[in-house]
């Protein structure tokens, strides 16, 4: 059920006329504007697909972009981002419908949306008075076996990065601005001859890659700007890898194009049965449509089939795939609004920065405060010197009384001395080297000396220095 202020996706179908390889089949759809059926075996039963919109075999580019196109650009107006893709087997005309029919000269023999697009966004902008300025830039991006490649950088490799409202982007992806319709269509053009393509049977012209043209425009009106986004998909094909009979490298890429496809058809199995989690980031392909899927943006779905019997597998798993997108809800926000948003989350990212950077500065200045006081505990000279001139007489009747010790040590190893000869010359040699063994090292500590006197200015920390009095020649 879809919730108040939320929609879901538009999903139309459109099936191709029966030539080339359907030339001379049985047609296999029965259709009306908004509903195909058909039936699996003669007798059996009816399957019935309901659907926004049908074109069937006779319907023309002007209907399909009167009904989509038109809509698109309504919605851009308001500032609402649209993604419009094609999903179906190769040669069931996604291209036709997205970008039309050239000719070997590259010369349109039938424009598809993209060209009528570029028509209609520049004519709405212009005949609108209200619109001071506007600016349109494309980007053209191909994803080719899981990678992202720029179609308008020589096929540069793009990383995907998360932009500030949450989605994915191509942030080095090249942007061209384009000043009018011809120059759009010129540019593009540019960008389609870089496409890879490779022939298989399904179709020799088939495109084995998922192409994705973004057009930006934002505008200024007198008292407002806003933006939005259009992204236009042209899927690769959705056919199994037996029937392309594709080999070696290009099975290869068939393997990675029904990867990229079938988690495009998990993502939206999730999203239509409401799942908490949705894979987004399982394919390279989800996570550039990951705001076209998830909401947030006009999703239209454009479903291209084969009207042969022979294509009844492929034409089923296609209307399946778009019956979930049918059960899809997307909640699409005016670009205004998600302006905002960004713009708070910047200030508030501004905020956070400067809160860091006062919280580093104070780190910082704490730490020098720190070395100041560890470099105040050490006693400076010119505090050693000042204590020393300050208790000059203390010290000096210190040092009277170390000299009188001296002396005094000096006069009593004299004294040994002679009693040692003394006794040396009465024959008692060994006693007298056992009683004047002296008590080796003497050490006179000279701490007293700086110590604080009373009345004294200055204090030192504890400092005690040691003089080793040598052993007189005994
Ligand atoms: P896809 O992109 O799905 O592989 P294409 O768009 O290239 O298929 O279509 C295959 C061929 O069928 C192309 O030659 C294309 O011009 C033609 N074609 C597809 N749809 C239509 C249509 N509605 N009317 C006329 N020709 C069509
Ligand atoms: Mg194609």
């Amino acid at each position: 059920m879809v919730k108040k202020g939320a929609t879901r996706p538009r999903v139309y179908a459109r099936v191709r006329p029966m030539f080339g390889r359907d030339a001379g089949k049985d047609p296999l759809f029965s259709i009306t504007d908004h509903s195909l059926s058909y039936v699996k075996e003669a007798g059996g039963e009816v399957s019935q697909f309901n659907m926004d919109r049908v074109f069937g075999m006779e319907s023309t580019q002007e209907e399909v972009y009167a009904t989509i196109g038109d809509t698109a650009i309504q919605t851009l107006r308001q500032g609402f981002n649209s993604t419009i893709m094609a999903y179906g087997q190769t040669g069931s005309g996604k291209t036709f419908s997205m970008e039309g029919q050239k000719d070997e000269r590259g010369q349109y023999t039938s424009r598809g949306l993209i060209p009528r697009l570029f028509d209609g966004i520049f004519e709405s902008f212009q005949g609108d008075e209200t619109v001071k300025s506007f600016k349109v830039t494309l980007q053209f991006i191909e994803l080719y076996n899981e990678q992202l490649q720029d179609l308008f950088g020589k096929r540069k490799v793009l990383d995907v990065t998360m932009d500030p409202t949450g989605g994915y982007r191509c942030k080095d992806a090249v942007a061209h601005d384009v000043n009018s319709p011809a120059e759009a269509l010129k540019v593009y053009g540019d960008g389609c001859k870089q496409r890879a393509t490779a022939s298989t049977k399904m179709n020799a012209e088939s495109s084995r890659s998922h192409a994705l043209l973004i057009v930006n425009v934002a505008w200024s009106k007198e008292k407002e700007k806003s933006f939005a986004q259009l992204n236009l998909v042209d899927l690769a094909g959705s056919e199994g890898m037996k029937k392309t009979g594709a080999t070696g490298a290009n099975a290869k890429e068939g393997i990675k194009i029904n990867l990229s496809l079938t988690k495009l058809a998990l993502v939206v199995k999730c999203l239509s049965e409401g799942a908490s989690h949705v894979p987004y980031r399982e394919s390279k392909l989800t996570m550039m449509l990951q705001k076209g899927l998830g909401g947030n943006n006009m999703l239209h779905i454009i479903l291209a089939l084969s009207n042969s019997t022979e294509q009844i597998a492929e034409g089923t798993a296609c209307l399946r795939f778009g019956q979930s997108c049918l059960n899809m809800t997307i909640n699409p926000n005016a670009n205004a609004v998600e302006k905002e948003q960004a713009e708070m989350r910047a200030v508030i990212q501004e905020q956070l920065t400067e809160i860091a950077d006062l919280q580093s500065e104070n780190e910082k200045l704490k730490r020098e405060l720190d070395e100041r006081k560890t470099k105040e505990t050490e006693v400076p000279d010119f505090l050693i010197a000042k204590h020393i001139a300050l208790n000059k007489d203390a010290l000096s009747e210190d040092l009277k009384e170390a000299d009188e010790q001296i002396n005094e040590l000096k006069r009593a190893l004299e004294e040994k001395r002679k009693e040692k000869e003394r006794l040396a010359a009465a024959g008692d040699g060994d006693a007298a080297r056992g009683r004047l063994r002296p008590p080796y090292p003497l050490s006179v500590s000279l701490f007293p000396l700086l110590r604080p006197r009373p009345g004294s200015k200055t204090s030192l920390p504890h400092a005690s220095v040691h003089f080793q009095v040598s052993p007189f020649n005994v």
